[in-house]
């Protein structure tokens, strides 16, 4: 029996009383990630699937290295071993209602000239590049004939889009189909409170053009689709992936890997982020890391979890950072190599990452060739939360009537402590989600339950679990807190 270290990512340690780490002894990564699902059993279906293997969205690490290139569950510990738990992020920017896509730009404009020549007003904008050794003219001039895309507008794309229009890049082409929110400006540094209500796209073109009128902004006002995903990315080198969600994550990953060109990944959940490059030309790809996206129910939207408004900031720098260095051809990129930043410990770590050599889609002998429908192989539309098949709903005024009614419905709140704080129902009772099955308790059959959460989707799985165990006499508030805010009690916050 060795003495290990299990360090344990942000989206599980609620499981295990927030604890960053936990002290186990055992012999194989197998059975220490055994012991631990055992003990408790939250965990247990995040980390291992339904016939107890380790699920595809988690990678293990020992030490800096993928158990899977070792001997996977088998791999033998020794004592001081430090075993990482390394669970798939999708966070980002955050989704909203989609808005109509625009027809594609013609591309009759985006010629590459060769030997651009450059003025005086140039030169004295770009001097600070041209004065370091490895960028000069030369480099300064390849940069004006980048063309990058940042698939997100959000908290990860309104610095990476900041930076590249202020260094010069040529050509940003912008993914995105939301308007500015109030709850954006906490973080998405592109916006003004003047913008709330506008398109994020009006608004973002505005300011890099106001920034730097030498660059070139190409709307793309759309959701990425696996009809729309080639021909969007297909005119661009680089791809910035500043999204929330995984079906748009393995969309872009998997159009990239199609169309050869580099993804530039990063992702944040709370205070930690997660950044590398992804080119399967020369190295691995997402899928090589996670061969499948975690089951929708088990994944909390930025919107649900929170985050430090500073971290995508950072995040969205270091991808900024890897986009000019792969377009001027200097350093050395994050190929290969997955950086985690803890903004709590103030910590970067380094992690290996290898080329599958069965990846099902980078690998020599791939078996998916094409763009997956990937909201139906994820279960949920990208950036949306959709109530759960089948659960019976209510209409926030029928609730409103039967509260003031002589049978009072029951009603629960399960959404975290947090959002209870900014605002609930008044006659609602708190059992956060997680909460609900050892709670059962507290719930009568004798009385309808009503059951809700900001929008509706993790209190349809609830009810869903209600149904399941028994309860007859169950719904789901539609639309949520934020319906309900809107319709019935505007005194409540919508977020
Ligand atoms: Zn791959």
């Amino acid at each position: 029996m060795a003495e290990v270290t299990v360090k344990v990512p942000a989206p599980l340690r609620s499981f295990l009383d927030g604890r960053t780490e936990v002290r186990l002894a055992g012999a194989t990564i197998g059975g220490v990630v055994h012991q631990l699902a055992e003990a408790h059993p939250a965990l247990r279906k995040r980390l291992l699937g339904p016939e107890g293997r380790l699920r595809n969205s988690v990678a293990l690490y020992l030490n800096d290295e993928d158990v899977r290139n070792l001997q996977r569950d088998e791999t033998p510990l020794k004592d001081g071993d430090v075993v990482s738990i390394v669970a798939a992020v999708a966070g980002g920017s955050v989704g909203g209602s989609p808005r109509r896509a625009r027809a594609p730009r013609s591309r009759a404009n985006s010629t590459k000239t060769g030997a651009a020549t450059m003025g005086p007003e140039e030169l004295r904008r770009y001097s600070r590049h041209i004065l370091l050794p490895e960028v000069g003219l030369a480099g300064q001039n390849k940069l004006r004939q980048g063309k990058v895309l940042l698939v997100g507008a959000g908290g990860l794309g309104a610095p990476a889009a900041l930076y590249l229009a202020a260094a010069g890049v040529g050509e940003l082409g912008l993914v995105d189909f939301d308007s500015v929110d109030p709850s954006n400006l906490q973080r998405q540094v592109l916006y003004t409170t003047s913008d709330v209500g506008r398109p994020k796209l009006t608004a973002a073109r505005a300011r890099l053009e106001a920034l730097n009128p030498g660059v070139r902004v190409v709307p793309h006002e759309a959701r990425l689709s696996s009809e729309n995903a080639l021909e969007i990315l297909e005119p661009y080198d680089i791809v910035v992936d500043g999204t929330d969600n995984f079906p748009t994550r393995y969309l872009i990953n998997d159009a990239c890997v199609l169309l050869g060109k580099p993804t530039v990944y990063g992702s944040i959940y709370r205070f930690e982020g997660q950044v590398s490059v992804f080119d399967a030309r020369r190295g691995p790809c997402y899928r090589c890391l996670y061969p499948e996206p975690p089951p929708p129910d088990l994944v909390p939207s930025c919107a649900e979890a929170g985050v430090l408004g500073v971290l995508p900031g950072l995040i969205g720098i270091l991808q900024a950072t890897e986009t000019l260095k792969l377009i001027l051809g200097i350093g050395e990129p994050l190929v290969g190599r997955l950086l985690l930043y803890d903004a709590l410990s103030l910590s970067f770590r380094e992690l290996k990452l290898r080329k599958n050599p069965h990846c099902v889609l980078c690998s020599s002998h791939p078996t998916q060739t094409t763009l997956i429908d990937y909201p139906a192989f994820c279960g949920v539309p990208a950036g949306t939360e959709r109530e759960g098949p089948g659960v019976p709903e209510i209409e926030p005024e029928e609730l409103a009537r039967a509260l003031e009614g002589s049978h009072p419905p029951f009603v629960i709140d399960v959404r975290e402590p947090k959002e209870w704080e900014m605002g609930h129902l008044r006659q609602a009772h708190l059992i956060p989600k997680d909460e609900l099955p050892q709670r059962l308790d507290e719930l009568t059959h004798a009385r309808e339950v009503v059951l809700y959460c900001r929008s509706g989707h993790r209190s349809a799985a609830s009810t869903r679990l209600l149904l399941d165990l028994g309860f007859t006499n169950v719904r789901n508030l539609k639309g949520g807190i934020n319906a309900w805010a809107e319709r019935i009690d505007p005194s409540l916050p919508q977020y």
